[in-house]
């Protein structure tokens, strides 16, 4: 048995999923008579109260043509020195939309308006960059799974405001956050102007991810998607996955929340482990005591049949999910225990 906890996008469908895929009615998406994406696209547009939602393959995707929407050629994006659209992404923010990012050096992919205030270049300042957009993301990925502070991010948005900038917000794992700290899709929707979520994280699905926004920003995201290459047919079928994981898989992500700090406890007792950071969601992120090497220790743990991943500087990741059975938990917590 395989226990893989490299990521949470490593789940296959369900039997459920499979065959609300099978049954999924659809049509040619480009044409948008595809009833299961349009299904789906204005369920997640009324969960976050805005007028509209457009499915995607791929949350890069998505957080492209966001990025592509709110900036020209030459601008600035403000994000977090740990923001997936700059690590991630592979350059697609100056490849697709030619601006630079001002990375604020945050805490744990976190930081605070004030951080924002200092990172504006003056718009008259015809020297510097035109600072265009602030991004975020929620829950932090290379930040460990951390949720933001609403109040935070509620005070960032005031900034914005101010200076006239663009808010997105990459909420590839929102739904981890939101049931970790009792949070509405509504609030999200009423603080920024676009936000992506992914359906093919902690949701399970097999693919997908969904931009939403106000209805002159999502004119554009047609448009940008198609130049992108995104513009897909018959995907009710995958669409049916999300219809099918907002359903039955939002709620237990606290399953996985439960299973990731029981994990944090046992691996702060474990002499191996010099540090593991606070655990709020999925994701645990540990460092190594110096001794022991983290090539070695990953290797020892896949030879018993346990996947982790490195994250440099003696740290290591693993993160729960759907497919992490309570059998695969017990399993690894006793051999964390006696490693
Ligand atoms: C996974 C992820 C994405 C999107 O990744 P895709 O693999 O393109 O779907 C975006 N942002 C964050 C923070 C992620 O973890």
């Amino acid at each position: 048995m395989l226990i893989d906890l490299r990521s949470d996008t490593v789940t296959k469908p369900t039997k459920g999923m499979l065959n609300a895929m099978m049954n999924a009615s659809v049509g040619d998406d480009v044409y948008k008579e595809d009833p299961t994406v349009n299904a789906l696209e204005q369920r997640i547009a009324e969960m976050f109260g805005k007028p509209k939602a457009l499915f995607f393959p791929t949350g890069t995707m998505a957080n492209q043509t966001a990025i592509k929407l709110h900036t020209n050629p030459g601008d600035q994006v403000i994000c977090d020195k740990y923001a997936h659209i700059f690590n991630y992404e592979g350059g697609g923010a100056s490849f697709n939309s030619g601006v630079s990012c001002k990375l604020i050096n945050g805490h744990r992919g976190m930081f605070t308006a004030q951080d924002v205030v200092d990172s504006i270049n003056p718009p008259d300042f015809y020297h510097s960059p035109l600072t265009k957009l602030v991004e975020i993301e929620n829950t932090t990925n290379k930040g460990g799974g951390a949720c933001w502070d609403f109040k935070e991010l509620q005070q960032i948005k005031e900034i914005c405001t101010t200076n006239a900038l663009g808010f997105h917000l990459d909420g590839a794992r929102l739904w981890n956050a939101l049931v970790a700290k009792k949070e509405s899709t509504e609030q999200y929707g009423n603080l920024f102007d676009t936000i992506s979520v992914c359906l093919s994280k902690g949701l399970g699905c097999p693919i997908g991810s969904v931009l939403v926004g106000d209805e002159a920003v999502m004119e554009g995201a047609m448009r940008i998607r198609k130049i992108f290459g995104g513009a897909m047919r018959q995907v009710g079928y995958l669409a049916a996955a999300g219809i099918y994981a907002l359903d039955n898989h939002v709620e237990r992500l606290e399953e996985d929340h439960a299973k990731a700090k029981e994990l944090a406890q046992v691996l702060t007792k474990a002499s191996f482990v010099k540090k593991v950071e606070p655990v709020e969601t999925n994701i645990v992120i540990f460092e190594l005591q110096e001794d022991v090497d983290s090539n070695a220790f990953i290797s020892n743990f896949e030879a018993q049949g346990v996947l982790f991943v490195g994250m440099g500087d003696n740290k290591l990741r693993l993160v729960t999910h759907l497919d992490y059975t309570n059998n695969m938990h017990n399993s690894v917590v006793s051999l964390l225990q006696k490693h």
